[in-house]
């Protein structure tokens, strides 16, 4: 499936510029890809959701979802940069006028950065509706204190999202009420960041909140309906995230194809083998199953239809199908896909996180039995 052929064309020759020794340097570091964000941004594609009355390029879903899955079809990781994509959205679709007016033009230039948001709490997990963290209005401010965790590329954001409750849980009818978000400056006072060294390049941290004071104005939407709108900027996360799934998948079959194709054992190719071959096909297979949800749920999305149960099964889907295909070219490797050099292992790593983040795999089954099926209620 290769729609938008121009579009990933440009992305792909961008990427050509970032090469396996670039990816590995930062890997390596654990360092932040500054200069293939930097490209990324000049180039016009961290803010393609933007539109263009605002400065952005004024892309759909769909497409942006191609240049997550060109970034990691090239063989770099894209978690350096999706945030800004999924982020904006919220601000796209709940933002005030005055709010997208302040924010989206600098934004699109690349004078700020919207890269990190801030739900995940230690005690409340994936039961987001037990969040600690408390916003609570003194006059024309919120006062913010509490704590989260995996709170990604907090250190490369000029803005975030916070999720906070601002009525207490024992004071609103139903839980997922009585949370708001907000647009935080990073910078702001009361804010204190911790790294977490984690598998992967992946720029996360521990983040505490200490009296950090929001000028009210940066509230998005309405007060109390937060969790509402995080949801719906989480229906674009998964789908995008899907297509980095998929842009990793292919990535994989294609390195299994040409090594098994070129290593020669036992006095022949060993992809001559059906027990090599094989697993591969399978691979490819799932990939190009799991591709038509992700596009599905993309164009539901640019629709403005419900695409809840879309996205998750996309994601779900997808990340499955990437993580097969990863185990699948790590053993055509044999014992090089172990050495870093050929990248097979980095983007192992890489790709496994999606089995857990931004949703794990449990949740989204869950989501699928209660909310498409009917069944009963598991928690
Ligand atoms: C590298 C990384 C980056 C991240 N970036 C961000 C970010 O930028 N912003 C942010 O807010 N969050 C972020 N996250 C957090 C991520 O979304 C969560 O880790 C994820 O949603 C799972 O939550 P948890 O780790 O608290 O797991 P828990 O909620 O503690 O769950 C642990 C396990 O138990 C399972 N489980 C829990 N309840 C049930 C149940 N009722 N039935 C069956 N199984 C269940 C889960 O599926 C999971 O496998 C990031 C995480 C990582 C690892």
């Amino acid at each position: 499936m290769n729609a938008h052929v121009e579009l990933r064309d440009a992305v792909r020759a961008l990427c050509k510029g970032f090469d396996s020794a670039y990816w590995q340097k930062v890997d390596e570091a654990r360092a932040y890809p500054e200069e293939f964000v930097d490209a990324l941004t000049k180039a016009g594609w961290m803010s393609a959701l933007i539109p263009e009355e605002f400065g952005g390029s004024g892309l759909s879903l769909t497409e942006a979802t191609v240049i997550m899955e060109e970034i990691t079809r090239s063989g770099g990781n894209a978690g350096c940069c999706h945030g800004q994509m999924y982020n904006m959205n919220t601000v796209l679709r709940h933002g005030s006028p005055a709010q997208k007016k302040k924010y989206l033009p600098k934004i699109a230039t690349g004078e700020l950065r919207l890269q990190s948001m801030g739900v995940t709490e230690p005690s409340a997990g994936t039961d987001t509706t037990r969040i600690k963290t408390v916003a609570v209005k003194k006059g024309d401010r919120y006062v913010v204190n509490g704590q989260k965790v995996w709170t990604s590329r907090l250190q490369h954001s000029d803005l975030m999202i916070l999720l906070a409750r601002t009525t207490a849980l024992d004071k609103v009818a139903k839980k997922s009420e009585g949370m708001s978000i907000f647009i935080v400056d990073t910078k702001s006072k009361g804010i204190e960041v911790r790294p977490i060294r984690n598998m992967v390049n992946h720029e996360t941290n521990q983040v505490f909140f200490d009296n950090l004071e929001i000028p009210a104005e940066n509230l998005i939407g309405e007060e109390g309906r937060g969790f509402k709108y995080i949801l719906d900027g989480m229906n674009a996360e998964r789908i995008l995230i899907a297509a980095e799934c998929i842009g990793d998948g292919y990535w994989f079959v294609d390195r299994a194809v040409s090594y098994s194709k070129d290593r020669v054992i036992f006095d022949r190719p060993i992809g001559q083998n059906q027990g090599i071959q094989f697993p591969i096909a399978e691979a490819y297979m799932e990939l190009e199953a799991a591709n038509l949800m992700r596009y599905d749920a993309a164009a539901r999305f640019d629709r403005h239809e419900h695409c809840g149960a879309q996205a998750n099964m996309a994601k779900h889907l997808c990340a499955k199908a990437s993580w097969e295909a990863a185990n699948v070219c790590l053993q055509t490797y044999g014992g090089y896909g172990f050495a870093a050099e050929y990248d097979v292992e980095r983007k192992f790593r890489e790709t496994r996180l999606y089995l857990v983040a931004p949703i794990s795999t449990n949740l989204i089954l869950s989501y699928v039995a209660e909310h498409v099926l009917g069944l009963p209620r598991s928690f």
